[in-house]
């Protein structure tokens, strides 16, 4: 009677949020407050950039430019081998 393959409208309405979520323009926190160089002593600002998992967030999801992108990760490497941000979740 009721075919779940089938695109309900409400499937449909999913999908145009999915788009316009996309397409909100994310802005570099670092290039917004002219950030240079960050400092990997700094946990409390690395923290934001890191999942629950203690992983280094792409780029997509935060929306950091690819430049600071870089920074960041070279900084929050730094603070893992420094013990100030753990490697993994215990
Ligand atoms: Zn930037």
């Amino acid at each position: 009677m009721f075919n779940k393959n089938s695109p309900t409208r409400t499937n449909r309405t999913n999908r145009t949020n999915r788009n316009v979520q996309q397409i909100q323009q994310k802005h570099c926190y670092f290039c917004v407050n002219s950030i240079n160089d960050i400092d990997y002593k700094n946990i409390e600002l690395l923290r934001r950039f890191l999942s629950s998992y203690y992983k280094i967030l792409p780029r997509r999801k935060r929306g950091t430019c690819a430049k600071h992108q870089r920074r960041l990760a070279d900084a929050i490497k730094r603070a893992r081998f420094m013990a100030l941000v753990p490697f993994i979740k215990q």
